[in-house]
């Protein structure tokens, strides 16, 4: 009967933590409760109690498992209902344009604006602006993500629609960052390319941001819809270059464009010989693959001059510009060099 609590106590955190240790705690669980109750079991050492004793005893432990169980569910309804309400107010927040893309300037060696990556901000009415990391995880555990992801990629296309009527922005790429769910949905890749077309959007102005934690698992159904992407003229992305755990091998399979080094390589850099050598090295690995390197984080004019001494020909960073509205990002396009 214990056996049961064990496989619920594995499904709630399976739950949180989807994996095979998991996964297996459940199945041996029940498969343990299912050999146990079905066979008798007589060991030689064993004394058997007294009649009384048993019939007391069986009734206090079905008793106890029972409220146990009763708890276990009670916990398990807490947590949907709450995932219930966290979708509720994601959905309410898109209804009410609580939900605002931020603009980050993306320039070249020369310092030429080239682009901008897309970035989201939950401006709620009581907390005030929510940064993505507070609520992207959430989004992403409550399987929302697509949704959410649907409004980014909808407003940030509609964002390139108008720039590219300007000669001032008709050059601009647009780097949008895409949740794994989101990606590795079925029609994901199709319905990139018909907005694209429905918007008469150069395919080649889109960059789609992945990181290197989507490439855990599925990973032929992500080449194809990478391929799919890549084909039809869709940039692609590393991001967060190095931060992951994932095995370099990738990196031969997967058809990117650009690899986004890791603001921390940057900051690696002021703390001496080896977070140089380290810099210079990642870059100069993506050089060999033939890719477009990105250094992100970028803060002083130093930390440029390094990474463009690296090989880096593109840059992001709060020395260029912050994230910004995109009123304010079309101001600043005229202030960068043409
Ligand atoms: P990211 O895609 O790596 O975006 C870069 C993050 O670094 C942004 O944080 C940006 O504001 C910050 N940043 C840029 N330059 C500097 C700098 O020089 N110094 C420092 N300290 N920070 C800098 P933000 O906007 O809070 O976004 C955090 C993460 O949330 C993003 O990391 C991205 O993974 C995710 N995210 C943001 N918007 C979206 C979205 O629309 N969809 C999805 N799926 N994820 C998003
Ligand atoms: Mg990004
Ligand atoms: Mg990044």
């Amino acid at each position: 009967m214990y056996l049961l609590l064990i496989a619920l106590a594995g499904y709630v955190n399976f739950q949180r933590v989807g994996g095979k240790v998991q996964l297996s705690l459940i199945v041996t669980s029940l498969a343990l409760f299912i050999i146990f109750s079905s066979t008798s079991f007589n060991s030689t050492f064993a004394r058997p109690l007294p009649d009384e004793t048993r019939f007391f005893t069986s009734w206090v432990h079905a008793c106890f498992v029972t409220i146990l169980l009763c708890i276990g569910f009670a916990l398990v309804e807490d947590e949907l209902s709450e995932d219930r309400k966290f979708i509720g107010d994601f959905r309410q927040a898109i209804n009410n344009g609580q939900f605002e893309l931020l603009y980050q300037p993306q320039v070249d060696e020369s310092g030429n604006l080239i682009g901008a990556e897309a970035l989201i901000r939950w401006n709620h009415p009581q907390k005030g602006i929510i940064r993505p990391d507070s609520f992207i995880p959430v989004a992403e555990r409550t399987g929302f993500m697509p949704e959410l992801g649907n409004w980014v990629l909808d407003n940030a296309l509609n964002t390139l629609a108008h720039w590219r009527n300007d000669v001032s922005t008709r050059h601009l790429t647009m780097a949008v960052n895409v949740s794994p769910d989101h990606f590795l949905e079925t029609d994901f890749a199709i319905n990139v390319i018909r907005k694209l077309k429905l918007l008469e959007i150069a395919p080649s102005n889109l960059k789609l941001e992945l990181t290197e934690g989507m490439f855990v698992s599925e990973v032929d159904d992500l080449v194809e819809k990478m391929n799919v992407l890549k084909s039809a003229g869709v940039g692609l992305a590393l991001d967060d270059f190095g931060t992951g755990y994932s095995s370099l091998s990738y990196l031969r399979r997967l058809p990117f464009d650009q690899l986004k080094i890791d603001r921390s390589f940057v900051l690696g850099i002021t703390e001496g010989k080896r977070g140089e050598s380290l810099a210079k090295s990642i870059t100069q690995m993506g050089i060999d693959l033939d890719l477009q390197m990105l250094a992100e984080g970028i803060e002083t004019n130093e930390q440029f001059q390094f990474m463009l001494s690296c090989g880096c020909t593109a840059f992001q960073g709060y020395h260029f510009d912050r994230p910004i509205s995109l009123e304010d990002f079309i101001e600043r396009v005229k202030l960068y060099p043409m």
